[in-house]
């Protein structure tokens, strides 16, 4: 080891897997090098004393719409990436619905090409796989798709962003399902029953309902848990890893806990800071910008959910960080149905969840697990990411605990800050201080120094 190395990190309480240590961890070449006691630190050219305030490995946020190439109005890599290390993310996992869609190597090349160039922080990219692109899926994986991702749901006008990504048949989905287990990654899914949310759907529609609150009305939990069982006893016959993104109710959730029980086997469960914080309730306060797919919840399904977070069922926190344009956003006032649903999330994921924390909801470690080690395995990424371990890259994210913040808009990182109100007006107790991703800092004291470009790809094999 070089008498001076690139980076070293000091705390008194260092995220290690058997609790948080005094330590001091050192950086040469991106990757972590040492781990000693505080009393034989390393020199380094750069150093950061954390103090008391924990360190933690860099947060993987797995799951994030950048919309480039295609809505740059709505979201670009380098804006969305500067939020994520605003928000303690050191790496994101981005869906394949961009324009053209991620279903193919060259449309997946095209998106690792233009993140790479923009990225503030590290990146890895999901394959798309659906009707009419199973053959596509292997040359996806050679690229270094991390997982898959299809939508259960069915998008006849919108080709632009998802074709080759979606299917309602069933056939075609256990035929993904053992495309990915031949290739080795997971599959994962948007778990909600076209049919039955259609049904519910026009009925509002009929009934004249189009109220923001009836967005919730038209896609009830019924159909996440039928899609989440359907896609469970489909997945098990495949022998694939299947992954049950943003799941939205404790119901769905408990449903995973049961098929555990019965010896189901091969299924990890996201949910995500909005499920565990907010109520269908905020639909009413501020119309279509809770307005998200699955729809924000009862409370009593949000105590559910927050039971599977305490018995383990969960196993990762992503954001579905998903912008969209004000001008799209606003139609929803007058009819909920005319407004498209997502809203962003990168920046916030980790305050909100820390808020969660103070309020003795979770413990920090199971927040680290949740938002950090178990993406990574999940994601076939550990423990390069996810671990504070010699050999792993150099990622982490300093927070101070007691930091008060309330979550202004006009100060995230979005491209429009306008429709970044699902969090608005937040108390978040809790925020992270510094990113460092590979050994060098992009985010210190809530200012981002990160350049674009400085993220890079990251792969399984990588
Ligand atoms: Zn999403």
């Amino acid at each position: 080891m070089p008498q001076t190395i690139d980076f070293v990190i000091k705390g008194r309480r260092v995220y290690t897997p058997d609790g948080f240590m005094p330590l001091a961890v050192g950086a040469q070449d991106e990757k972590i090098v040492t781990i000693t006691g505080l009393e034989n630190a390393p020199r380094g050219r750069e150093e950061y004393d954390a103090g008391d305030n924990p360190v933690l490995p860099g947060i993987i946020d797995p799951h994030t719409h950048m919309r480039e190439p295609g809505y740059t109005r709505r979201e670009d890599w380098t804006n969305g990436t500067r939020a994520a290390a605003a928000g303690g993310v050191t790496c994101v996992l981005e869906q394949p619905n961009s324009v053209p869609p991620v279903n193919c190597a060259e449309n997946f090349r095209l998106k690792r090409e233009i993140a790479s160039a923009k990225a503030v922080v590290d990146f890895g990219l999901l394959g798309g796989a659906g009707e009419g692109t199973i053959h596509q899926m292997a040359e996806q994986a050679a690229e270094g798709a991390v997982a898959f991702k299809t939508y259960l749901w069915s998008y006849p006008d919108r080709s632009d962003e998802f074709d080759g990504i979606h299917t309602i048949d069933d056939g075609v989905l256990y035929q993904i399902f053992e495309q990915a287990a031949d290739l080795g990654l997971p599959s994962c899914v948007h778990a909600e029953n076209y049919r039955l949310v259609r049904t519910f759907s026009n009925r509002m529609l009929q009934e004249g309902r189009r109220a923001p609150i009836d967005h919730q009305k038209g896609r009830p939990v019924v159909a996440e848990v039928e899609a989440a069982w359907r896609a469970m006893i489909i997945a098990r016959e495949t022998g694939v890893q299947l992954n049950l993104l943003h799941i939205s109710s404790g119901s769905a959730a408990t449903a995973v806990k049961a098929w555990r029980g019965m010896g189901g086997q091969g299924v990890t469960v996201e949910t995500c800071p909005t499920y565990l914080t907010l109520t269908e309730e905020r639909l009413n306060e501020i119309g279509p910008y809770a307005k998200i797919n699955p729809p924000l919840r009862s409370a009593e399904e949000q105590e559910i959910l927050w039971d599977r977070i305490a018995d383990g069922t969960i196993d990762t926190i992503g954001t579905d960080h998903a912008p969209h344009e004000f001008e799209a956003k606003e139609k929803g006032w007058r009819d909920i149905f005319a407004a498209p649903a997502g809203a962003p999330g990168v920046e916030t994921s980790l305050r909100v969840m820390l808020t969660h924390v103070n309020a003795g909801r979770l413990s920090l470690e199971r927040l680290v697990e949740l938002m950090s080690v178990n993406v990574a395995r999940v994601y076939g990424l550990y423990p390069r990411k996810g671990a504070i371990a010699v050999g792993s890259d150099a990622d982490f994210v300093v927070v101070d605990l007691e930091r008060r913040e309330r979550i202004d808009p006009k100060r995230l990182h979005v491209k429009d800050p306008r429709v970044a109100r699902i969090f608005e007006g937040f108390e978040a107790v809790g925020a992270p201080i510094l990113t460092v991703v590979r050994g060098k800092p992009v985010m210190r004291d809530g200012e981002v120094i990160g350049e674009p470009g400085y993220g890079g790809f990251i792969s399984r094999q990588n």
